[in-house]
């Protein structure tokens, strides 16, 4: 882990003293530059006023009037009679042999210097020693470079404050969310966030929100659930109690009858309630894959044949092509199972049973049909909900689960399903629509 607001500073500063040192560097060499021309300026125009003094004039200067600490020195030279005038105490200047500046070595010192000639071929040199220059230099940048230090750790103190500022919103919403109670799932304030932290705010406030409504879907299921079992537990008990009591084989033979199938119909109800919570959003993260409907259908008939058989019902699939859709296969095979085993239950004996597959408007299909008693349109919206029974059909054992099972895995796949007609316009149908794949062809090639 690493902390955003150290690295954020630290980069500013670095980047604040890198140019703060750029800029000073720059500024240095531009003065040393500016000295150099100065100085160098100054060495030629005192070259050039001894040039123009009339030789008369020489006898009026005096040799050695400067002191050694002077940092400017005159030579007059004549390539005859020697040296005629050099206004500092010292060793006299080497002579030049080319007029203009250079730059030489004095006791070892670097010094700069200006040769020029007058008409009578006598040599004028004025040197200063280079490091005069430098010393210039460094005071006049001094003067400059001082300023520039002070605005550049003004300028980090007002990155310090501004980031710390900004950060502060952050730790505030931290801060929120720390001193909130477990137990509550409201949003967290969005006022005064900058844009930057608001979409982070409002994703957690959209968590919390699917969080709350999926915890109030599992307290709400829990308790229908616990609602839903204490029937058929009172009913095993009843069954139970009669059997004890009975006085004949036969009528213990019959009480045991009952009972059997109580607990067949207790086991069904939780065997759907665990269906049920496994489709819970949370369970949703399976990928969904290309997968044949009609395979599906297909599969799923055989295994229903026989339970359809004992009821004399008929149940086919129908169509002969590959329907290609993108899907969860147990959750799909959980869907038509449903929908197959309620038109068993609910058609009377002898009827008859569809299952068809189909493209339509570039989206996979799949409606399983019977002739059954149908569904009166008043109920259609109603029976996918959790634990309703239409209420004709009553009399037929059912939990009221396999509808809104159906339901969930259709949302899963981004369907919806819905209630019609049935066969030839008696009974129910029941179509859930999928995003289609062009064919199983293409889904090979692709
Ligand atoms: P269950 O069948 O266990 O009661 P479902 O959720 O599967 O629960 O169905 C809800 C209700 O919808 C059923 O009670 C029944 O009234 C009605 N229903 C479902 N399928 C059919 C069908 N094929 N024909 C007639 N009614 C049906």
């Amino acid at each position: 882990m690493y902390s955003l607001k150290r690295r954020l500073l630290l980069a500013l500063i670095f980047v604040l003293t890198l140019t703060t040192f750029c800029t000073g560097l720059a500024m240095y060499f531009t003065i040393q530059n500016e000295v150099d021309r100065l100085l160098d300026n100054s060495l030629k125009q005192v070259a050039l006023s001894y040039q123009n003094l009339h030789p008369a004039d020489f006898l009026s200067l005096r040799s050695g009037f400067l002191s050694k600490d002077q940092d400017l020195v005159v030579q007059i030279y004549d390539p005859i009679s020697g040296l005629k005038f050099i206004s500092r105490k010292m060793d006299f200047l080497p002579i030049m042999e080319r007029v203009g500046f250079s730059d030489i070595q004095i006791e070892g010192r670097p010094w700069r210097i200006f040769t020029a000639q007058n008409p009578l071929g006598q040599i004028i040199e004025v040197a200063q020693p280079t490091i005069v220059r430098s010393e210039t230099a460094v005071q006049a940048a001094k003067t400059v470079l001082l300023p520039l230090l002070i605005m550049m750790l003004l300028a980090g103190l007002v990155i310090w404050v501004i980031v710390g500022q900004g950060f502060n919103a952050l730790s505030t919403t931290v801060h929120a969310i720390e001193r909130r109670s477990p137990a509550s799932l409201n949003p967290l304030s969005m006022k005064g966030l900058p844009t930057e932290i608001s979409p982070l705010v409002s994703a957690l406030n959209l968590l919390l929100s699917q969080l709350d409504e999926s915890l109030k879907a599992q307290k709400r299921f829990a308790s229908d659930a616990a609602h839903e079992l204490r029937t058929p537990l009172t009913a095993l008990t009843l069954q139970l109690q009669l059997a004890q009591r009975a006085k004949t084989d036969e009528a213990r033979q019959k009480a045991f009858e009952k009972l059997r199938e109580g607990i067949k119909r207790a086991t069904r109800l939780v065997s759907q309630l665990l269906t049920m919570s496994r489709l819970d959003p949370e369970n949703r993260s399976k990928p969904l894959l290309p997968l044949d409907l009609h395979a599906l259908a297909q599969s799923v008939v055989e295994e229903m044949s026989l339970v359809a058989a004992q009821k004399n019902i008929e149940i086919k699939a129908i169509g002969n092509t590959p329907v290609i859709a993108l899907g969860n296969e147990d959750a799909l095979r959980l869907l038509i199972n449903n929908l197959c085993d309620n038109a068993i239950r609910y058609t009377h004996n002898g009827g008859h049973i569809e299952i068809k597959t189909f493209v339509d408007h570039n989206k996979a299909e799949i409606e399983v049909s019977d002739d059954g008693p149908g569904i009166p349109e008043a109920e259609r919206e109603r029976i996918f909900e959790r634990f309703y029974r239409a209420e004709g059909t009553k009399t037929i054992p059912g939990t009221g689960l396999g509808l809104a099972i159906v339901r969930r895995v259709a949302e899963i796949h981004g369907g919806h399903p819905s209630v019609g007609e049935g066969i030839k316009g008696k009974g129910a149908s029941f179509k859930i629509e999928f995003p289609a794949r062009p064919s199983a062809e293409a889904e090979r090639t692709s």
